[in-house]
């Protein structure tokens, strides 16, 4: 063999993706505001004016999440490592986990206990139903052995929001701590991580931040901290170990890995911006869109999956109308319009689109965009 024999077979031109409108269940679109901070020049990931742009990135963060927490900030790696994380610190084999899975991503979280040792009691509720506090009640008091109850707050899979607030008081009142996934609710909806009692939260860059993929933020209670730092054995996983974490965005910035410093660089400008236009005003806006493309997509004939009641705005799950063909749609959305939507997943693949409203993609031309080009393609 010699160096041309690996050469690639297929021609190799600089890739120039096409600009799309991302209306699924994220990424969302990127400003470009963001786009451009990420262009910046490269820093060390100890270069003290890199270090000080890290004590910005999480006081931003404890802004979006409305907490106190000292050990907030984000985990390099996309939404599901901050979920592993949440799990492989908290969970020691044998220990009880009551998990709630009404979507795609409370069965990823049984997955995560499993894996990590952990004894899961699954309590279900229908697809696109809310997580129901009575039935998480009853858990809870059937196994006083528990130690930590998990639930996601919005389900992308579905679009429906959970009660948080009471699910958290809950897990407390039975002596629980709990695990939390805001992966699509951070920006977009109401969440307040201190006034709620939540123990550990993570998050996604690519939602209603939309900031590229590939970032989680993460948030821990010291009630958290304290159970990390008092475990008898290992976190069952080198990298995402808190403890050792904590050298490097705590105070003493000891390397620990070397941080993807300009997608940091972009999620500090995403939360910027999140924080020029004020947390209330963004779940507004989330809100107000929803509105205005839910009355286009009923003049469809669509009908949503969740109850008005525990919509998620920035996630419009519907029922694809009898005798489209759905697959077809969404090619032709992408291909004739740039404009991409979500598919369903799971119990839902073929039945229903999940249309996206997160952060800079929830903007009135882009649902114009959408409806237009739904008119076209149905007519
Ligand atoms: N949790 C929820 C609710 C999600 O929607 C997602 C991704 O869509 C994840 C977890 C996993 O995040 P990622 O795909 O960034 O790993």
């Amino acid at each position: 063999m010699t160096i041309e024999d690996f050469r690639p077979t297929q021609k190799i031109t600089t890739f120039y993706p096409p600009q799309r409108v991302l209306m699924g269940p994220g990424p969302s679109d990127t400003h470009s505001r963001v786009l451009s901070a990420m262009a910046r020049p490269t820093l060390g990931h100890l270069d003290p004016v890199f270090t000080a742009m890290m004590e910005e990135l999480k006081s931003l963060l404890r802004y979006a999440f409305q907490t106190k927490n000292l050990m907030t900030f984000p985990v390099s790696g996309p939404g599901s490592v901050g979920m592993e994380m949440c799990f492989v610190n908290m969970i020691v084999p044998g220990d009880k986990v009551i998990v709630c899975r009404n979507g795609v991503f409370g069965s990823r979280m049984i997955e995560n206990v499993e894996r990590h040792g952990g004894v899961a009691v699954v309590v279900d509720d229908k697809w696109g139903e809310p997580v129901d506090p009575q039935k998480v009640e009853d858990a809870l008091k059937q196994n006083p052995d528990a130690k930590i109850l998990a639930f996601v707050h919005a389900e992308t899979s579905t679009g429906v929001l959970s009660d948080a607030k009471t699910l958290c008081e809950l897990a407390h009142r039975h002596g629980c701590l709990n695990i939390v996934d805001t992966v699509t609710s951070l920006g977009g909806s109401p969440l307040k991580v201190d006034e709620w009692g939540i123990d550990a939260i993570y998050s996604g860059s690519q939602k209603c931040l939309s900031c590229p993929p590939g970032l989680s933020p993460v948030s821990f209670s010291e009630r958290v901290i304290e159970l990390v730092k008092n475990r008898k054995e290992k976190v069952h996983s080198w990298f995402m170990d808190l403890n050792l974490l904590l050298g490097y965005w705590g105070t003493t910035r000891t390397y620990h890995h070397t941080a993807p410093t300009n997608a940091l660089y972009a999620l500090h400008e995403s939360l910027f911006m999140l924080y020029e236009e004020g947390l209330e005003h963004s779940w507004a806006r989330h809100d107000r869109n929803y509105k205005a493309l839910k009355a286009g997509l009923e003049t469809f004939g669509m009908k949503y999956v969740v109850d008005e009641r525990y919509r998620l705005p920035q996630l419009n799950a519907v029922y694809v109308p009898e005798g489209v063909d759905e697959k077809e749609v969404r090619r032709r959305l992408l291909d004739e319009y740039n404009l991409e939507i979500g598919a369903g997943l799971g119990d839902f693949a073929g039945k229903i689109w999940r249309f996206g409203l997160m952060g800079y993609s929830s903007k009135i031309e882009n649902i114009v965009l959408c409806l237009n080009a739904l008119e076209t393609v149905f007519s």
